[in-house]
Order: C-alpha cells, then sequence, then structure tokens
C-alpha cells in the first residue's frame, strides 16, 4: 500500500469485478433515507456516511463482498431502496454500504408463493404475479420504489394489512437465504418460525440474497374517497368496514381535518373541513360498500374503477407514511407518531385530549384476528420534552407506541430485547460489523 492509498482503495481494489460507487455526491445520497420525518434523528443522522457503495448483482459478489469486509474488519450496511423512515439503512460508523438493486430476479411465481431477490421492487413484483391472478400480501406506500428485503428488513405493515396483519405474523414470510459475516462467509437457510431471527432486524444479522414470500389473490382493487362531517363518524365508519367481512377491501384510512387540506393533487375531491376515508375496495362490492356509506352518512367524492386507478397516482401515495410526507411538503415542522389505539374508544379520547395539536391519521389492520384502528397521528415539533410527554400520555392511556424518533431497533416498536435476533446475530456476525450501533442487545452485550 503507498502512503495515499486508504483501505477503501485496498477494498475496492479487492472487489474488483463489482460495480462500485465512491463519488461524494452519490455516496452521501446512497447513504441517507427517510430519516429526516424526525427531527430527532435528523439532527443525529445528518452527517453520517458511508465509504464506499458496492452493488453486488448475485450472491457469490455477495459472499465475495461479505469476506474482504470480515478480513479488513470494516463495516456493512445493506440498503435496498433506502425508503426507510428511522434511518435503519444509515451507516452510523462508516463503512461499505452494500446496495442490493441489482439482485432484481424473481425466480419463481405459483398460485399463493413466490421466489425473489431482495431488490426486486415491490410494484414491478405485482405488475408479473397478477397476469397469474396473485399479487404480494401487503406493501407500504412506497410500494413503487421500496425492495422485498427492504420492507422484510425495515418495514411492518401497509396495504393489505387489514386482510393479513403484520409483516411479523406466522406466514406472512416462509423462507430465506442469508450470508454471514464469518470468516469464511456461508449461506443459511431459514424456513418456518426460523425467518424470525432475520425478520424485521435492519440488516443487522445476516445478509439477505433470497425471499419466499406468501401472495394473496388480486383483486380489481377500485379506490374511493368519502367524506364524512365528524371525524369520529368516519372513525366508526372505518372500523365497520374493516369488520365488514363481506366486503373485500385493501385499505381503509381515515383522515382528519386539516390533513385532507395536504393532499394538494386530490383537492377537488376532497370538501373543506371535512374529514376523509380513503379506500381501497373490490370493484365487485361498490354495492355494499355504497349501502354502508349510506349507513354513516358518508358522501363518495371520488371513485376510480381498478383501471382508470391503475392510470394516475393511486390513493396509496397518500396515505400510511405518504400522508406525513405531504404534510410535510406544507410544513416542514410537521412530524409524526406510530400508535396501536387497539379500540376505537381510545382514539376519541386522544382526539379530544389533544385537540388541535395533534391531527389524527388512522390506518385500520388486522392485529391478532381483529381488525384495530393503528395512527400516523401528525402534529408540529415544538421540543423533543414535549415530543415525550405526547408520548407518555398514550402509553399510560392504553396505546402502544412504535417510536420513529430513534434508530435503535428494541426502542421502536419492539421494546424488548429479542433473545433469537442476538443468538442469530452472534453466530451469523461475530464481529459486529453489520450495520453496527443499531441492535442495543448487541452494544450492551459487547460493552459490558
Ligand atoms: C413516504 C414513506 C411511506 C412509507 N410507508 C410505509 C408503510 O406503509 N409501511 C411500512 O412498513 N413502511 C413504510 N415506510 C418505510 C419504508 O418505505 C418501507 O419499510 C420499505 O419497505 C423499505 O424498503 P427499502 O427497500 O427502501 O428498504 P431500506 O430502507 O433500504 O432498508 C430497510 C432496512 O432493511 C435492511 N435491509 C435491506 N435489504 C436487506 C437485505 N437484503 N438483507 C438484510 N437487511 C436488509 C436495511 O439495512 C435497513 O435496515 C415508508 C417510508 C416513507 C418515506
Amino acid at each position: 500500500m503507498t502512503s495515499t492509498t486508504t483501505i477503501w482503495d485496498t477494498i475496492a481494489a479487492e472487489l474488483n469485478g463489482i460495480e462500485i460507487i465512491t463519488d461524494p455526491t452519490q455516496l452521501a445520497k446512497l447513504s441517507l433515507d427517510y430519516y429526516h420525518f424526525s427531527p430527532i434523528l435528523e439532527a443525529q443522522l445528518k452527517d453520517k456516511r458511508g465509504n464506499l457503495v458496492v452493488r453486488p448483482a448475485t450472491e457469490a459478489e455477495v459472499m465475495q463482498v461479505a469476506k474482504t469486509c470480515v478480513k479488513h474488519k470494516v463495516p456493512l450496511t445493506v440498503r435496498g431502496a433506502g425508503t426507510g423512515n428511522y434511518g435503519q439503512c444509515i451507516p452510523l460508523e462508516g463503512g461499505v454500504i452494500l446496495d442490493t438493486t441489482k439482485m432484481n430476479q424473481i425466480r419463481w411465481i405459483k398460485p399463493g408463493l413466490a421466489c425473489v431477490e431482495p431488490g426486486v421492487r415491490m410494484a414491478a413484483f405485482d405488475k408479473q404475479a397478477r397476469e397469474i391472478g396473485w399479487e404480494l400480501r401487503m406493501a407500504p406506500s412506497t410500494y413503487r420504489t421500496a425492495t422485498i428485503g427492504g420492507f422484510i428488513g425495515g418495514g411492518s405493515v401497509g396495504m393489505g394489512s387489514i386482510t393479513y396483519g403484520q409483516l411479523r405474523d406466522r406466514g406472512n414470510l416462509r423462507a430465506l437465504r442469508v450470508v454471514t459475516l464469518e470468516d469464511e462467509p456461508r449461506v443459511i437457510q431459514l424456513r418456518g418460525d426460523e425467518v424470525q431471527k432475520v425478520n424485521h432486524a435492519y440488516g443487522t444479522n445476516g445478509i439477505i440474497t433470497e425471499l419466499e414470500i406468501p401472495l394473496a389473490p388480486a383483486y380489481p382493487w377500485a379506490e374511493i374517497i368519502v367524506a364524512f362531517d365528524e371525524f369520529m363518524t368516519a372513525a366508526q365508519f372505518g372500523q365497520a368496514l374493516s369488520d365488514s367481512d363481506g366486503i373485500v377491501k385493501k385499505m381503509v384510512s381515515i383522515h382528519a381535518w386539516p390533513i385532507p387540506s395536504y393532499f394538494a393533487a386530490l383537492q377537488s375531491y376532497l370538501p373543506q373541513g371535512k374529514h376523509c376515508a380513503l379506500l381501497m375496495v373490490s370493484e365487485t362490492d361498490l354495492e355494499p360498500l355504497q349501502e354502508l356509506v349510506r349507513e354513516y352518512g358518508g358522501e363518495i367524492t371520488y371513485n376510480k374503477t381498478a383501471q382508470e386507478a391503475s392510470k394516475g397516482t393511486s390513493i396509496l401515495e397518500f396515505t400510511w407514511n405518504h400522508t406525513t410526507l405531504h404534510a410535510r411538503s406544507v410544513d416542514p415542522n410537521l412530524t409524526y407518531l406510530q400508535t396501536f389505539y387497539f379500540t376505537l374508544d381510545r382514539v376519541e379520547h386522544m382526539y379530544h385530549h389533544f385537540g388541535d395539536e395533534l391531527a389524527i391519521h388512522l390506518e385500520f389492520l388486522r392485529f391478532g384476528g381483529k381488525a384495530i384502528p393503528a395512527g400516523l397521528q401528525l402534529f408540529r415539533f415544538t421540543t423533543e420534552e414535549r415530543l415525550n410527554e405526547i408520548i407518555r400520555y398514550h402509553e399510560e392511556n392504553g396505546t402502544g407506541i412504535a417510536n420513529p424518533h430513534t434508530y435503535i431497533l428494541e426502542d421502536g416498536g419492539r421494546k424488548t430485547i429479542d433473545p433469537e435476533q442476538l443468538a442469530f446475530k452472534k453466530l451469523v456476525d461475530p464481529y459486529g460489523l453489520m450495520n453496527p450501533g443499531k441492535m442495543r442487545a448487541w452494544s450492551q452485550m459487547t460493552n459490558d
């Protein structure tokens, strides 16, 4: 090594043949995600950068990257599309960023099940699966860009969750191939409950190189907006639709005024001052849906057939965390919470308790076999102290907070250390090189 050669030059040379990016502008872009939704994370993460990005195209190339990182004992952080919103793929200690987007092969699709590489984008996958009448069971509102591997590594719920629950529910992920960061990297195959060792682990314990995922029957999804005079009527309608087993649906998203005012592209369908429901329902079930809307005194203001909906922007891109995105484009001081309310009583309590301070956005999902309201409420950030008070009040009143203002795996939704994930990390990443600083259990163990 000459005096001007860095370890990164050496690593790049050893990975000759694999696409490598060192351009500082690109490196900065590929080091970050949507962490800036949180003012707390913005301050903590904005300057974090990797030292080089590698884009392997095959599992063999992933093994080569793994071996090189272990040899030089440098951190390795995996990245899909980089749309996570808690800094999941931001390298805290620099190092190599392994971008999976070239690993985008669909291995096979059959009725009910598919096998893919991690960098396959969700919408692109569905386009192909729909040719045989199937689609992903659930997907985030970043569906058009997010990768399947990134959803498993850092996501949790989305459209489809009203029927299929959360990613972590048994059955929603069938098998994985994972490359280890041992001195001699190897491939481990996980099936059944074993996949939970790596599911939603922020890429801290193995590089996923292949996934087997279950599929859902693809219906022609109509996209509908319903306006309501009262927020709680909209929320009750959301619960009633979610509980209506005879109406096939994919998304039930409820927004208290002023949230609809943030949706610039939908303004002609969102009457001033009204609360709204954004829905995806099977086109064949519109008649019973209209009856339910009548029962709750709502007004349908937007009704697109599946074919019409497939041409423009989907209303999906106004729901889940896209709601936060639109709100922040109007007022960058707005931030959010993620809450399991579990019952409408709690929604009503918080609606009255916080008044104008918090704008409630609900997404209904299936939790333990029941449809429940979850929330991605919006509020103007003032101080960290006030943020923590709001969180505390929610927790003291029986709701569950999945805190989006932390990059630590256990401090987000989980709240406890997962001994299975820790044990698996000890096995596959003995030097602690994968996405260091994200798994509290590991940091505690190595500091003791
Ligand atoms: C506007 C907006 C809306 C969103 N809506 C939702 C939503 O509805 N539901 C939801 O759950 N999330 C949502 N998210 C978060 C995020 O978009 C999703 O979780 C998405 O699926 C992440 O995919 P990605 O390819 O961008 O992953 P990345 O952000 O690139 O990675 C996510 C995590 O997975 C790890 N990872 C990636 N690939 C691998 C691999 N091959 N092996 C091991 N680990 C890996 C990374 O290290 C990282 O920790 C939203 C985010 C934004 C900005």
